[in-house]
This record gives structure tokens, C-alpha cells and sequence, in this order.
């Protein structure tokens, strides 16, 4: 364990690792190979409160902050998981914390805190869109009572492992709006009830075995008390979610950055080639001390956008810059821990190779690097938009 500053989550960070310890390599690893879900293991994080770490405690919850889930994530994925299984309901849960109505919240909030429910999905992206997500085409057009859904989504992750879903839809055309960001809405969905009347799901296989599937919307209809705040001003509520799901990806890369410099090091300590450990040699040494320099100061600006976050202060962009720099210094990480196990590094008996393809998702989504650039050079830089 390598520990250069101080920090106060000492009971959190032993109480994961504690309940982690029970999913060893081996399970994760056999998840990985039968492209499985962890069932068992979301099961003994819900079991044990962590699922319900932002659920505020009158709602069932512990009434913790981003910066707490954010420890968790990232324990999970320094001991050996992947919090991509589960990190949706983190995520998603302050979307519907702070912006559903005191009606939503006592509905699904209790539920969600015993684990009778999961809101473990989140439909945002679009094939024919991608990125440009204000030019997202499904409608949610308002009849009568209900709202009726048109469209299609694609890699929606862990639609099977959850039972409610946020669905970010335009209720007002492109063409009737002043900025491009208003009339679009989010809204509760409950998938089974969904997959019943109107939505189907088709699983993608793909490499890093998150559940992503692509779902078509052919006049699903949803009540109208299903609306998430105000019609219109979805795009706004659904940055509370990003921003909350950049920040805690900052830290579960943060994780396997430190994953991969523990396993790299104890490698190259005991590995011995010409003579000597590897780790001897100052062309092993250097890139490991670089990646690991990358996560510490990745590490302080992920807690940045934590406590602006929890303060309900706009923290984007310190949340796309911790991003940035955590998933550019897990990479480095990854490459260094491959690189230096040699081929043992392909061997799956390692989690090597099972780890640097997981971490290597978070150069891509859920937001490419050359986005968050471009979001800086305009937001923060003042540069001229450029799309
Ligand atoms: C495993 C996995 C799980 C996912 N889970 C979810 C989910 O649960 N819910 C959800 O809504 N989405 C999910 N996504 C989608 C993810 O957020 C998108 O893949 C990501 O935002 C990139 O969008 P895209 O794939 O359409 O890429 P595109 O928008 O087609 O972009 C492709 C690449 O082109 C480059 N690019 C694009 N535009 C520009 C530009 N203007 N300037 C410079 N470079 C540019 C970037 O490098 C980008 O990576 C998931 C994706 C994966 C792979």
C-alpha cells in the first residue's frame, strides 16, 4: 500500500477491503470468462449498505456524500473488481436525490436502500448521435396522462441488473427550442414494466463484459408522474448525473492505478532476468514512478470535484479534468504493470490483461478524452467553439 497524503476514510477504504476480500482474483476473473455478471457480489454491496451510501438517511440510506462513494468505487477496483458492474446506481442516485419530487423520492428511495430495487441503468446515448447528445432523436411526446416514447438508445449498460433506468428524451423539437440544451426531459422507467409495452433490449457483446445492450423504443408509454423535475430542463439534471459519474470514474481509475502499481512493483522486485530483479533497472523503474506521480495528482483533483459536488457547487470542470488525468494515469499504470510482466502479462492467471482492458474503456467512455479537451479549450479556456 502506497500512502503519500493523508486521508480521513480510513473506516470506509477497511470495510470495503474487508467485504472485498471475499471476491478474490479468482472470482472476478471467472466472471470476466463466463462474461457473466457479479451477481453475488452487488448482492453483498447492497447487503451491506455501500449501494446505499448517497440514499439520505431518512429515505433508509447512510446519507453519505460523493466523496464517500467515491472511496468505495475506487477500493473496489483497487482490490482486484470492477465498480462498472454497479457504479450506475451512485451515479444515478443523486439525479433522482435532488431533482425527483418528495413523491419519487419516498417511492423509490426506501426500496432502492434495502435493495428490493436496483437503479442501476442510465439511457443517454444515441447510434445515429454519439457524443452530440443534444441532437439525441428520441421523443417523449406528451398524451393525456402518459408520456409516449420513440426512438433508440445504444450501449445502455446493466439493463438486465437493474429494474428502473433515467431516460433522457426530447419533449420539445429541436426546431421549436432557443438553446439546443432545452426540451429535453428525464424520466424514471421501470424496465420490466417497459419491456412488457413498448421497449426492447438487444444485448452487445463486448470487451470488457459491461452488461450494454441496444434498446428501441416503439410507443412506450409512460406515466406522466414518471417525469424527473420539470419538463425541459432534462439536460441540466442529467449533468448532476455525468458530473457525478466523471468523478467517481476518476476514482475507480484512481483504483486501478494503484492496483497496477502494487502489482507491478511486487512483481519486478522478484522477477530476475541477467542476474537482478527486473525492478533494479531504472528503464522498469521510471515509467512505474511516472504513472504513479499521474495518480496522486489525479487523486487530489478527483477530490476537488468531490467537494465541490457535495457542496452543490458547479464542479464540471473539475470533474472532466479529474477524469482525465485519472483514466490517462490508470493507462500509464496498465501499461507499465503489462509491459513489465512480460509475458506473463498476457497469461489470464495474472488479471493483468483482464484489468488494462478495463481500464482502457475510460479513455472512451462515458466521455472520450478529446471531449474533455474540447471542453476545456471552450468552457474553461475561452477558445472558439468549434462544433
Ligand atoms: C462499455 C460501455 C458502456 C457504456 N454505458 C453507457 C450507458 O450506460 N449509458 C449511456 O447512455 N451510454 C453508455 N455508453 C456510451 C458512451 O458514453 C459513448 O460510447 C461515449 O460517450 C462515446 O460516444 P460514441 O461511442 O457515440 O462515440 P462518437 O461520438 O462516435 O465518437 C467517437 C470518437 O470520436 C472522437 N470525437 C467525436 N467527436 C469529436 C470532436 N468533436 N472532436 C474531437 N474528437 C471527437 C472521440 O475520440 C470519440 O471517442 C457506454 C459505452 C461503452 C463502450
Amino acid at each position: 500500500m502506497f500512502q503519500t497524503f493523508e486521508d480521513q476514510f480510513q473506516d470506509i477504504r477497511d470495510a470495503v477491503r474487508a467485504l472485498c476480500n471475499d471476491f478474490p482474483a479468482e472470482y472476478h476473473r471467472k466472471i470476466d470468462e463466463a462474461r457473466a455478471y457479479p451477481e453475488e457480489f452487488v448482492d453483498a454491496l447492497t447487503k451491506a449498505g455501500w449501494m446505499a451510501a448517497l440514499i439520505p438517511e431518512e429515505y433508509g440510506g447512510s446519507g453519505l456524500g460523493l466523496t464517500e462513494a467515491s472511496v468505495i468505487m475506487e477500493e473496489i477496483n483497487r482490490s482486484g473488481g470492477n465498480s462498472g458492474a454497479c457504479h450506475g446506481q451512485m451515479y444515478n442516485m443523486n439525479t433522482l436525490v435532488r431533482h425527483g419530487s418528495e413523491e419519487q423520492r419516498k417511492r423509490y428511495l426506501p426500496k432502492i436502500a434495502t435493495g428490493e430495487l436496483r437503479l442501476q441503468s442510465m439511457g443517454v446515448t444515441e447510434p445515429t448521435t454519439g457524443t452530440d447528445t443534444t441532437q439525441l432523436k428520441t421523443t417523449a411526446v406528451k398524451k393525456g396522462d402518459k408520456y409516449v416514447i420513440n426512438g433508440q438508445k445504444v450501449w445502455i449498460s446493466r439493463v438486465q441488473h437493474s429494474d428502473l433506468m433515467i431516460l433522457l428524451a426530447r419533449t420539445t423539437p429541436l426546431s421549436e427550442v432557443r438553446k439546443k440544451s432545452e426540451g429535453l426531459s428525464i424520466f424514471i422507467v421501470d424496465i420490466k414494466e417497459a419491456m412488457k409495452n413498448g421497449m426492447e433490449v438487444r444485448p452487445i457483446l463486448n470487451m470488457v463484459n459491461h452488461e450494454t445492450n441496444e434498446l428501441f423504443f416503439d410507443n412506450l408509454e409512460i406515466p406522466e408522474e414518471n417525469l424527473i423535475g420539470e419538463e425541459g430542463k432534462g439536460f441540466k439534471y442529467i449533468l448532476t448525473g455525468l458530473n457525478a459519474e466523471r468523478t467517481l470514474i476518476a476514482a475507480e481509475c484512481i483504483g486501478d492505478g494503484y492496483w497496477f502499481t502494487e502489482k507491478v512493483v511486487a512483481y519486478t522486485k522478484e522477477r530476475k532476468v541477467f542476474g537482478r530483479p527486473i525492478g533494479q533497472n531504472q528503464g522498469v523503474q521510471f515509467p512505474i514512478s511516472e504513472a504513479f506521480i499521474e495518480i496522486e495528482a489525479a487523486n487530489l483533483m478527483r477530490y476537488e470535484a468531490c467537494r465541490l459536488y457535495d457542496a452543490h457547487k458547479d464542479c464540471g470542470a473539475q470533474a472532466n479534468m479529474a477524469k482525465y488525468l485519472a483514466a490517462k494515469a490508470s493507462w500509464e499504470a496498465a501499461n507499465a504493470c503489462l509491459q513489465f510482466h512480460g509475458g506473463f502479462g498476457f497469461a489470464c492467471e495474472y488479471d493483468v490483461e483482464r484489468k488494462f482492458r478495463e481500464t482502457r474503456l475510460y479513455q472512451v467512455a462515458p466521455i472520450s478524452t478529446n471531449l474533455i479537451l474540447s471542453y476545456v479549450a471552450e468552457h474553461i479556456l475561452g477558445l472558439p467553439r468549434s462544433f
